[in-house]
């Protein structure tokens, strides 16, 4: 990998949590080069709260920006927004970088943080339906804008797909006075959370006045009630004022393509963020890890720890030490948090009760904490980053306790 040894400023494609952290790590760690960040929007802004506040109206877009007008100028780090980067063409010294508009810029890097785009699973009607202006996507602020005007008290939603964003809109609907459905044939959705916790989260929707179905659905239609959906083999259609389609993302890996990067089901990329081009990385919800292992994350905390390792890359500086992936998600005043990896194979150990927060499950492989997943207890993923990431041993029935104060368990004091 060439060091920023050019004259030529860093490249960023895209001002996500990605970006942003990278342009910042860039100058922490001394750069003293230029440094563009390029983003379609009118400026970086965060995504979580799309979802959350944001969509409830809580929040504006000026609220959720992820730096100050001022920070960027504090840090010399050019901000074109809104622009888009049309292509990019990576030679042997530098890699030219076509705007939609506007002259062309020389980068000695590119760092791809497109992110990625809402799917639209293959359902009968849905693009008749789409016309129709009533079926939402979520992933940038005009798309939580045009959702919120929707969302108007008495208004029914049809929620496809009850993963974190579905089941975070599912719960904000509510929240604005909507009658929500959320469509969902996997039992139960997150099950990446551990069954039992993520049955009891799925439940919460109930509880809270939201009609679960666990069916796909079959098929929209445009009519003058509404949208005619058939859920699963349920006798007669529903008609429903919108839908909102929370199925997944797929990678924006449209310009690696045309520049000739590898790309399979993301930006491929090895551990450094390094793509198939010496200058060019990538990192985010874009980029994919190689080999047979390899895994593209869909998590903001993913995608910030992606910037500063970038960073280091382009630096030639040590990489930051890894971290074990982390997560949240809010839903129903509950606030969700999930550390490492729930290996569904292994001990699954409940501090307190699923289903009566504060608590924390956690999945361990004899003495060793692998992940974990709490409600409301913010203090316990703490801990339980400290115990997977230092690989400390613990006693699975002391770790069980919640009389355990876990800051002992850390100090291996008993
Ligand atoms: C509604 C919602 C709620 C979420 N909630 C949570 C949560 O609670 N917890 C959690 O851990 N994660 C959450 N996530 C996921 C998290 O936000 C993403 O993982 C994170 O935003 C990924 O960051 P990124 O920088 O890779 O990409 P993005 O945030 O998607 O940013 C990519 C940027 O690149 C820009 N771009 C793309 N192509 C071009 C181009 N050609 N030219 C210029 N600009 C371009 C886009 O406009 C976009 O602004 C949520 C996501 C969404 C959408």
């Amino acid at each position: 990998m060439a060091g920023s040894d050019t004259q030529n400023p860093v490249v960023i494609v895209g001002g996500g949590i990605g970006g942003v952290s990278l342009a910042g790590a860039l100058r922490a760690r001394g750069h003293l080069g230029g440094i563009v960040l390029i983003d379609e929007a009118e400026f970086p802004y965060d995504r979580p709260p799309l979802s959350k506040a944001f969509l409830a109206g809580e929040r504006t877009l000026k609220e959720i920006a992820l730096q100050s007008a001022e920070w960027y100028a504090e840090q010399d780090i050019s901000l074109l927004a809104p622009a888009r980067v049309a292509a990019i063409t990576p030679g042997d010294d530098s890699v030219r970088v076509d705007l939609a508009e506007g002259d062309p810029l020389e980068a000695s890097h590119v760092v791809l943080a497109t992110g990625g785009q809402a799917v639209l699973p293959p359902i009968p009607g849905l693009a008749e339906t789409t016309e129709t202006g009533r079926v939402h996507t979520l992933r940038e602020h005009r798309d939580a804008e045009r959702l919120r005007t929707a969302l108007t008290p008495g208004a029914r939603l049809l929620v496809i797909g009850a993963g974190l964003i579905g089941a975070e809109v599912a719960s904000t609907a509510v929240g604005l006075g909507c009658s929500v459905v959320l469509a969902d044939p996997a039992d139960p959705p997150l099950a990446a959370a551990g069954l039992d916790v993520a049955r009891w989260l799925h439940g919460l929707h109930r509880v809270h006045g939201a009609e679960t179905v666990g069916t796909t659905v079959e098929s929209l239609c445009p009519t003058e009630a509404g949208i005619q959906a058939q859920l699963g083999d349920e006798e007669a259609p529903r008609v429903f004022d919108a839908v909102l389609v929370g199925v997944g993302i797929a990678p924006r890996t449209q310009l690696a393509e045309a520049a000739d990067l590898e790309v399979d089901r993301g930006v491929l990329v090895d551990e450094f963020h390094r793509t198939s081009h010496p200058r060019v990385l990538a990192i985010g919800d874009v980029a994919r890890t190689r080999g047979p292992d390899g895994h593209r994350s869909e998590h903001w905390d993913a995608a910030k720890r992606d910037g500063e390792r970038a960073a280091a890359t382009i630096l030639e500086a040590p990489a930051p030490t890894a971290v074990a992936p982390w997560w949240w998600s809010d839903r129903h005043g509950l606030h969700v948090e999930g550390i490492g990896e729930m290996v569904p194979d292994a001990r699954q150990v409940v501090r307190g009760q699923v289903g009566q927060p504060p608590f924390t499950t956690f999945a361990v492989d004899g003495a060793r904490v692998l992940g974990a997943v709490a409600v409301d207890d913010p203090q316990a993923i703490r801990a339980a980053r400290r115990l997977i990431e230092r690989g400390i041993e613990v006693d699975p029935d002391r770790l069980a306790d919640p009389a355990t104060d876990l800051r002992k368990l850390l100090r291996g004091t008993p």
